[in-house]
């Protein structure tokens, strides 16, 4: 018995309660950093050590597959086996085992391939094309997203009612076509696979019994971040009586705008019966200046729950805030305090940067790569998506599958072989005329001489090209099919005849793709088992690309420092965080600003991001920033101001960052001769004199700007010139 106590300590009354509440439905509803993760890990422990459930009777969700990694990594050293065949993955991961597993029956073939959203997009674009279908009118992306919009509630096209809207009836036709093209390459979307294993589940009745029977427990973390899809599969999967543990907190749900529905908690707790409901009040992560300021801060949202959450950790540093005076500057403070943090003895895995959009981290990335500090981008320049990777994956898909379109849309002239765009043009008709793949519509052509002369040579040769890489690797081990395939191809050589750094790199990474293949066959992978031989290897590898090119991880070893957007965050913690570009517009995003619910959940973003910090937390933000090609004057965000500021600190400007007058942002725009930063504050001209507590006397050399705004670069005795904004910077006029 020994074991299972051990597994309920360090754990407060709360959480032991729900660790070890009786099998039935369970609830546990609680604030960020409160422990809701690791009552789950423990819950599971739990389950099989003191209620005697097999591991192969659990089925835990969770929201990443670096979560399920570490899932499993803590429940091995909580049990001390080893839980190779436990069920722990993601909703995404989980039902394409049930697909690959049922593909029969799931109707599908054998080697059906995942398709990522590039993939989906070039799809949709494709079929506009071929459909004459005007694209301004439907631009891509907004079918893609109605595609996929669709398939999140769980609605085939004859279910979509387009009640006579023509406009309507024609994205479902789209829709309608995009469904088709998939089913005949063997294609399936990230949405297709919840929907298709939910499908597989409720059409196959002894199917449906055989995992209803099979799973004791099925436990979700992250809860408030389900669809209704999901939601719907958890329910036919347990027929509401296998018994369910859910985790979640209402006020971290942040992915709205993918279709995930908050009211699944409440859903929850009347739909699944007797479901107890376990609430943790009481924070482990943060200090209380970082968990006061992020209560305070979603106090502003209407729509919520309620929940306490405390901590007894001390109050610790307050939030520092940096007012940058450009993106290079605001980055360039970054990497500073990094580097002083990393004297100070903090790994650099133990240091986050976090930001709304996925293209501020280009400025971030130089000024790391400059100053030789190394990072690590999870979730998002992925291994997976870079070109040269695609094209690799694009060669090995058609090994397995001629009919991938997509695929041999990609690499059909890559490298250059002189198939021009008319030629594949000409097929692609014929393949929709015929109703046919785009492999089918080549031989045909070749076939019947409707292609000629150069034209049908460099198609011919293409083809047998592809057929002679796959008699060449049978019987090769995955790693030499791989080898074999890029060097076979002409991709490497493309690569190497590129100039400078580009195609050096783009080598590099196809050699790494042998190297990741050597690594996933022998098992150092999220899924180590059965990974098999020759075409099936093949398929477990390129079904893993695709899974994982979400979160993949080049080097987990090496000590770097963390970047990833606010939404990948979700779930994780460090020590020391900077949230970079905290500005109106950019976050809260732009798109959110018009509607109220959108803006509540920046404003959930915001929390889970402050709420990522365990020691120390930086926020940031630039007065001007190049977006889009532009330069653009930003606003400190509305949340900054939202923040109570006896929890704040402006850190001061640095003597170090003081600029010389070219790079000021005052070109265009008149020169101002006073500055009025409210009523709170003095009216300071040109020439005056004023004193600084800190860095003494000085006199007033440039202004711009007005209110909280307003700045003034003032040459300071001794201490240089230094840009100063008047809110903060507590000028006394001499
Ligand atoms: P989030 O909402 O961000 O996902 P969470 O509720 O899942 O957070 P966890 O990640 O499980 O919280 O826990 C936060 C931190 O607190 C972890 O470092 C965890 O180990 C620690 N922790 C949780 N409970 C206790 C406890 N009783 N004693 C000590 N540390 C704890
Ligand atoms: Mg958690």
């Amino acid at each position: 018995m020994d074991d299972v106590t051990a597994i309920l300590d360090h754990m407060n009354p709360a959480q032991r309660e729900a660790v070890s509440a009786p099998q039935g439905n369970m609830l546990v509803l609680a604030g960020a950093g409160s422990g809701k993760t690791r009552v789950l890990v423990h819950r599971i422990a739990w389950l099989m050590q003191a209620e005697g459930l097999s591991p192969y009777a659990v089925l835990a969700v969770t929201f990443t597959n670096k979560a399920a990694r570490e899932m499993r990594t803590r429940l091995e050293a909580l049990l001390g086996i080893s839980l190779r065949h436990v069920w722990v993955g993601t909703f995404h991961s989980i039902a394409h085992r049930l697909l690959r597993t049922h593909w029969q029956d799931a109707r599908l073939p054998q080697h059906f391939q995942i398709i990522d959203s590039d993939d989906q997009l070039r799809l949709v674009k494709r079929l506009l094309k071929d459909h004459r279908i005007d694209d301004e009118r439907f631009p891509p992306r907004q079918v893609q997203s109605f595609i996929s919009g669709c398939k999140e509630e769980g609605l085939r096209p004859h279910q979509v009612d387009a009640h006579g809207d023509a406009y309507l009836a024609q994205m479902v036709e789209l829709y309608e076509r995009y469904q088709l093209t998939c089913e005949r390459g063997g294609l399936v979307d990230f949405g297709e696979l919840l929907l298709r294993s939910l499908e597989l589940l409720r059409d196959t009745p002894a199917l449906l019994a055989h995992y209803q029977a099979r799973f004791g427990h099925v436990l979700v973390d992250e809860f408030q971040d389900t669809n209704t899809l999901q939601y719907a599969w958890l329910k036919l999967l347990t027929g509401m009586q296998t018994p369910m543990t859910v985790v979640g907190d209402d006020d971290q749900s942040i992915y709205g705008w993918r279709g995930a529905r908050i009211e699944n908690i409440r859903r929850f707790e009347q739909e699944f019966p007797a479901t107890k409901t376990v609430r943790l009040e009481q924070n482990y992560r943060s200090t209380s200046a970082i968990l006061d300021a992020a209560n305070a801060l979603i106090r502003h949202n209407a729509e919520r729950m309620g929940k306490e959450l405390w901590t007894e950790g001390a109050r610790g540093e307050p939030i520092s805030v940096y007012s940058g005076f450009n993106d290079l500057d605001e980055a360039r403070f970054i990497v500073d305090t990094i580097r002083e943090k990393v004297e100070e003895g903090f790994n650099r895995r133990e240091i986050a940067i976090l930001y709304r959009s996925n293209a501020q981290s280009r400025v971030l990335e130089e000024t790391l790569i400059r100053q030789g500090v190394p990072y690590r981008i999870y979730g998002g320049q992925r291994f997976y998506e870079r070109l040269e990777i695609k094209n690799a994956l694009a060669y090995l898909r058609l090994l397995l599958n001629r009919d991938d379109d997509a695929s041999l849309e990609r690499v059909i002239n890559v490298p250059a072989r002189g198939i021009g765009t008319r030629t594949v043009e000409v097929l692609r008709n014929r393949a929709r005329h015929s109703e046919v793949s785009l492999w089918q519509a080549l031989h045909d052509s070749l076939l019947d001489a409707s292609l000629k002369g150069r034209a049908a040579t460099s198609v011919r040769a293409f083809a047998e090209l592809i057929e002679r890489l796959d008699n060449d690797t049978a019987g090769l081990a995955l790693h030499e099919i791989i080898d074999h395939v890029i060097e076979r191809s002409g991709l490497i050589e493309h690569h190497r005849s590129e100039k400078g750094e580009k195609g050096q790199a783009r080598v590099e990474n196809l050699e790494e793709l042998v190297t990741a293949a050597r690594a996933f066959t022998q098992g150092d992978a999220f899924e180590p088992p059965e990974v098999g031989e020759g075409a099936v290897a093949l398929e477990a590898f390129l079904s893993e690309a695709a899974l994982n090119a979400g979160d993949h991880e080049a080097d987990e070893f090496e000590d770097c420092v963390q970047l990833m957007t606010l939404h990948s965050a979700k779930g994780l913690e460090f020590p020391v965080v900077f949230i970079a570009g905290v500005e109106e517009g950019l976050f809260p995003h732009r798109m959110s600003l018009e509607e109220p619910g959108r803006l509540e959940e920046e404003r959930r973003l915001c929390y889970v991001g402050l709420t990522r910090a365990m020691r120390k937390l930086y926020l940031t933000h630039a007065e001007l920033r190049r977006l889009h090609g532009k330069e653009t004057f930003q606003r400190a965000s509305r949340f900054l101001r939202e923040l109570p500021e006896e929890y704040l600190e402006e850190v001061r400007l640095r003597g170090q960052i003081s600029r010389p007058v070219t790079t000021r942002p005052t070109v265009g725009r008149s020169r101002q001769t006073t500055v009025d930063g409210g009523d709170e504050l003095p009216l300071l001209s040109l020439g005056q004199r004023v004193s600084h507590p800190v860095f003494g006397e000085g006199v007033i050399l440039n202004a711009e700007g007005e209110g909280e705004r307003a700045r003034v670069q003032v040459s300071f005795e001794g201490e240089g010139d230094k840009w100063l904004v008047l809110g903060f910077a507590k000028l006394t006029p001499l």
